[in-house]
């Protein structure tokens, strides 16, 4: 029976371990299929507080992984949990491959994922010019033209990030209206910088060796397309938490965010960090922040217990 299970091994998951494992609890990390979590689907961080320089978001991971090893947590690979069963303590975890664990609190850290168009070119030129987060990639496309996908609060809001550094950033989204609030819209439309592309999709992002170079639209009334040069293409089109674990289990929203107060679940010992359950921030600061309290409030608990 572990004393500390973290689900994830994203910048909350990573902070939790190195928390709880600073407190002797020898914490079992359970990695997923994607360790490291979405830092390592970009390149340079550059917000990262710590690194003047900017650290690369792979090597950043790596980092904290070695800092929670050093005081003892332990790392389970290649396995995630299938189904999580918090109705009785010691909670249960049904792995994918793995035997079941079980385990006197729980840390919840899946994160969320970037959703993509899911265009092969997509993939092609991922970290090459293809970015999910303006926020952490926007400062690399000074003065060149960027497009961004979308049509919600988060692609008004980074498009408006990416007039800080781009020449010009083209908006496409498929319909004639943005689902963004009204204040976020309006803002966004009359931007000087920024160029809407209205009932429009992106039918292919073009790019060659040195990453992207433009994307290909196609105009949906019409069906004609149009190519737009761009250095950078951003995906924000929303985000998918990876909660299907803790269906019925844990209190969820309508897009499947975690709900809890804090870091506190409604199961006393199960706790949320990061993304799985900020729609709002999804940062790896904040993500890292959430971890510790989470990882503090897993330490209350045991001692309350008596653990
Ligand atoms: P969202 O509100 O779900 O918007 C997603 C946008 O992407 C929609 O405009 C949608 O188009 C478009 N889209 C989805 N799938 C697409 C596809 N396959 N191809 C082309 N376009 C596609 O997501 P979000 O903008 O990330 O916001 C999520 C939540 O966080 C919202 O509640 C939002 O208000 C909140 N948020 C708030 C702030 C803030 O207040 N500062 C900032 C960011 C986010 P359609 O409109 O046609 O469906």
């Amino acid at each position: 029976m572990e004393k500390v299970v973290i689900i994830g091994a994203g910048a909350a998951g990573l902070t939790a371990a190195i928390y709880t494992a600073r407190a002797n609890l020898e914490p079992l990390v359970i990695e997923g299929m994607q360790p490291g979590g979405q830092l390592t689907t970009t390149t340079e961080v550059e917000n990262f507080p710590g690194f003047p320089d900017g650290i690369d978001g792979t090597e950043l991971m790596d980092k904290l992984k070695a800092q929670a090893e050093r005081f003892g947590a332990k790392f389970l690979q290649y396995d995630a949990v299938a189904k999580a069963d918090f109705s009785a303590r010691p909670f249960k975890l049904e792995m994918m491959a793995g035997d079941p664990i079980e385990a006197k609190t729980v840390i919840v850290a899946t994160g969320a994922t970037a959703k993509y168009l899911g265009l092969e070119s997509e993939q092609k030129f991922m970290g090459r010019g293809v970015s999910a987060c303006a926020t952490c990639d926007g400062a690399f496309y000074k003065d060149v033209p960027v497009v961004i996908v979308g049509g919600g609060d988060t692609a008004c809001e980074e498009a408006m990030f990416l007039t800080r550094f781009a020449s010009k950033v083209t908006l496409v989204h498929r319909r004639d209206q943005l689902r963004a609030s009204k204040i976020m819209a309006d803002r966004t439309i009359n931007h000087p910088k920024i160029e809407m592309a209205w009932n429009s999709v992106i039918d292919e992002i073009l790019g060659d060796d040195s990453g992207v170079t433009g994307v290909r639209i196609k105009d949906v009334n019409t069906g004609e397309t149009k190519e737009i040069p761009a250095s950078g293409y951003f995906s924000a089109i929303g985000h998918k938490p990876n909660t299907e674990a803790f269906a019925g289990q844990l209190d969820m929203d309508e897009v499947g965010y975690l709900i809890a107060n804090g870091v506190k679940t409604k199961i006393d010992g199960v706790y949320t960090a990061g993304d799985v359950s900020d729609s709002v921030y999804r940062q790896a600061v904040t993500a890292a922040g959430t971890g510790c309290a989470a990882a503090l409030e897993a330490e209350r608990f045991l001692e309350a217990q008596g653990d």
